[in-house]
């Protein structure tokens, strides 16, 4: 099973063969989940005990350049009402998610070519302005270095930004041909290299993924040691070339949760709405097998709906003050102590 294979500065390192691994992205045996999940409880422990932080996300463009074949926002869904949220409604947000207690602020948005690298400075430069030791994360995709130094320069933290899939084929089976895996990978050793903390990861059940796919996702995850890693159910998306496709396992992404906890012990790895989005309990249920972060929503409410990455978002109704008080009520249910301060990742 899991070999503790050493102790560096403090950290153990788990490694498991590529059948071991395979074994249990697959396993549909009850007690072995179980064993799987109460393991990665017990590593998240190890470093965080039982808390779990929380990220306040804005959600502040729609627009996307981009036509992944998932994405229910893409470039080519005709029928997406779009949206662009100001510089002022950002700070709105922003002042919101402080006053309830947030120290984190994801922006993510579509790649959006109005958001120049000048309009992301002066959003980041003005967050940073009032809030001094918060911590700012983006998410907004691809960009060169340059562009990426310059928002870390203005006071970006962190920066998330998915792999998607880790296998060449699988990722030209989900994006156009003008998009790349090399390129993706680039962008993230990129951001690590400048200094942010970097957060990978990918969707569990898209089309074409494979255990072995699923695999080189893991492995992909030991090679380059992200600060974070986000994982959630591929969901389908109204009017995208994957609308008919079925959805992701609820399983298999508490598993990959699970083995990426295992893999890198100290990972923040947050409990996606997407998870919480396919079983009702899902977020709870993450953090039960290994998750340490939830990001409630902190988007005005009259955008929320139209953030629609995939179909049936739960959260889109909630004011930002709701969402907060449900999450808290929630983990605290599972056993769990919600930890409003920065929680950079365990050093
Ligand atoms: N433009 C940014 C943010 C993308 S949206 C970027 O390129 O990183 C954030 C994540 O939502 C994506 O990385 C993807 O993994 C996930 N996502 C997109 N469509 C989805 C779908 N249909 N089901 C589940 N997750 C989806």
């Amino acid at each position: 099973m899991w070999k503790r294979y050493g102790k560096a500065a403090g950290i153990f390192i788990f490694s498991m063969t590529d059948a071991e691994l395979l074994h249990y992205i697959t396993t549909d045996d009850p007690d072995e989940m179980e064993a799987l999940f109460a393991k990665a409880r017990n590593v998240r422990e190890r470093y965080y005990g039982n808390a779990v932080y929380f990220r306040g996300l804005i959600e502040f463009t729609n627009c996307c350049k981009n036509d992944c074949f998932y994405c229910g926002i893409r470039a080519g869904g005709k029928k997406v009402e779009r949206y662009r949220l100001s510089l002022e409604q950002i700070l709105r947000c922003c002042a919101m998610g402080d006053m309830l207690g947030y120290k984190t602020f994801v922006l993510q948005g579509g790649e959006d070519p109005f958001f120049t690298d000048e309009r992301i400075v002066e959003i980041v430069k003005a967050i940073r302005a009032t809030y001094p030791n918060h911590a700012i994360t983006l998410s907004i995709g691809e960009k060169e270095r340059g562009s990426y130094e310059r928002f870390f320069e203005a006071g970006a933290n962190r920066y998330l930004l998915r792999h998607e899939t880790a296998n060449d084929a699988h990722y030209a089976k989900l994006h156009p041909a003008s998009m790349s895996l090399a390129r993706r990978k680039r962008c993230l050793f990129t951001l690590k290299d400048i200094g942010y903390q970097v957060g990978a990861g990918f969707m569990v059940g898209t089309p074409f993924q494979t255990p072995e796919t699923l695999l080189e996702d893991l492995r992909f995850l030991e090679e380059l040691k992200p600060a974070m890693v986000g994982i959630g159910p591929f969901i389908p998306a109204a009017d995208t070339p994957f609308s008919k496709e079925a959805q992701g396992s609820f399983e298999q992404t508490l598993r990959m949760v699970a083995l990426s906890r295992i893999l890198l012990p100290k990972a923040l790895i947050p409990a996606t709405t997407a998870l919480g989005t396919i079983s009702s309990h899902g977020r709870e249920r993450g953090l039960m097998a290994g998750a340490n972060v939830v990001m409630p929503n902190l988007s005005p409410k009259a955008v929320r709906k139209l953030y629609a990455l995939y179909d049936n978002k739960i959260c889109t109704g909630d004011e930002a003050a709701e969402c907060r008080l449900c999450m808290e009520g929630r983990i605290r249910s599972f056993g769990f102590a919600p930890d409003m301060r920065r929680g950079d990742a365990a050093v």
